[in-house]
């Protein structure tokens, strides 16, 4: 049996709130008709089904500041919006606790540095209140992927109190441009070379991992994929997600061809690497151009069982249902144009339960 580790607890977090049951029954009865909710029938038809993922596998229950949206009102938030499957993800790096600061980007200088709080937050919220319609896999967010030397001994500690709690890591940041203002430490190769005892750890329990690394800028678009290959040839054995397929707001314009060319490099190379296309950006800076979607939708179809669907949904409490609903519509906008098997494989769930080797299956989609 594994022997629990004493290390100090965190205190309870302030932001910690109950929601009454009234509400919580308010909810329930308000549940749409959904995708997830028509998975037991014969088969989905998406000619009368929503094209929305019934699986957000990169979803932030916790801000980089200020309050957060309560854990059961997000939990409500998804089952309300057809989401089945959540991956519970902290934040990888948060700003003071003194700061008045919510988003990262509106406060350079202030330090924005890598935390295990939100990882004891969320776990003690699933532990209290694990939701029955919602299926959560909770991810440890903490790893400073600049500093690994610690990382080991902190899985032990979150061990300690939550044990076989944890089955993702994610997401951690090698390289996010966004973040340097914020005192940000990018990962270098030396780095990416250390983790290896933390990369066994993952590998032993079959754990993914989800990697924020920025492909390049506006300057040069492929200034950083020499980390992301590093890591890749090293960790060939770890199952690696690459959040938003390494987009970011600093490479506003990707020329499609080049970057699809470096993906479709990297996904015949690495087997075990997976592509996460999380975040609106992709639709609002990339899809939504003329032709970009169906472009898009064709790579997927192309590589359609290594695609990982998610919203990358910040839960500050300035956010309501409306954004999370939209954020997810948005998301979910490039399902329209996939073929059956890849929607059944990234919208419908499938590829997440195979990943994480869940017994579920997602239904067929209806031919017509
Ligand atoms: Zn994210």
């Amino acid at each position: 049996m594994l022997a629990r580790i004493r290390h100090p607890r965190p205190p309870r977090p302030a932001s910690r709130r109950r929601w009454p049951a009234v509400a919580i029954a308010a909810l329930a009865c308000t549940t749409l008709v959904t995708a997830a909710s028509d998975a037991g029938a014969a088969c989905f038809d998406r000619k009368t089904q929503p094209y929305t993922m019934v699986v957000d596998a990169h979803l932030h229950y916790r801000p980089f500041g200020g309050p957060a949206i309560p854990f059961t009102e997000v939990n409500g938030y998804l089952a309300k919006a057809g989401v089945k499957y959540a991956n519970v993800f902290g934040i990888g790096q948060a700003l003071p606790v003194d700061s008045p600061c919510t988003y990262y980007l509106n406060c350079p200088g202030t330090p924005v540095l890598p935390t295990m709080n939100n990882d004891y937050v969320n776990a003690e919220n699933y532990t209290e209140d694990k939701p029955d319609d919602v299926r959560l896999s909770m991810s440890m967010t903490f790893p400073d992927l600049a500093n690994p030397a610690g990382i080991p001994g902190q899985i032990a500690t979150l061990d300690g109190w939550y044990p076989r709690i944890f089955t993702w890591m994610g997401e951690a940041n090698v390289m996010k441009q966004a973040l340097l203002p914020n005192h940000f430490e990018p990962a270098t190769k030396a780095d990416i070379e250390a983790w290896a005892p933390f990369m066994k750890i993952l590998r032993d329990r079959n754990m993914p991992i989800t990697l924020h690394s920025d492909l390049g800028n506006a300057d040069n678009p492929t200034q950083f994929l020499g980390l992301m290959r590093e890591v890749l040839q090293r960790y060939p054995n770890n199952k690696i997600l690459w959040a938003h397929m390494g987009l970011s707001r600093e490479l506003p314009a990707i020329d499609t061809a080049l970057h699809q060319r470096v993906l479709d490099g990297l996904l015949k190379r690495h087997p075990n690497l997976y592509l996460d296309v999380s975040w609106r950006i992709l639709q609002d800076l990339y899809f939504s151009k003329p032709g970009v979607s169906e472009s898009y939708a064709a790579f997927f179809d192309k590589y359609s069982t290594r695609v990982i669907p998610g919203t990358d949904f910040v839960a500050s409490r300035d956010k309501s249902y409306a954004v999370y609903q939209e954020e997810l519509e948005v998301n979910s906008r490039i399902y329209q144009y996939v073929n059956d098997e890849s929607f059944r494989n990234i919208a419908l769930g499938q590829n997440y339960f195979r990943l994480l080797g869940l017994r579920d299956t997602a239904p067929p989609v209806c031919t017509s």
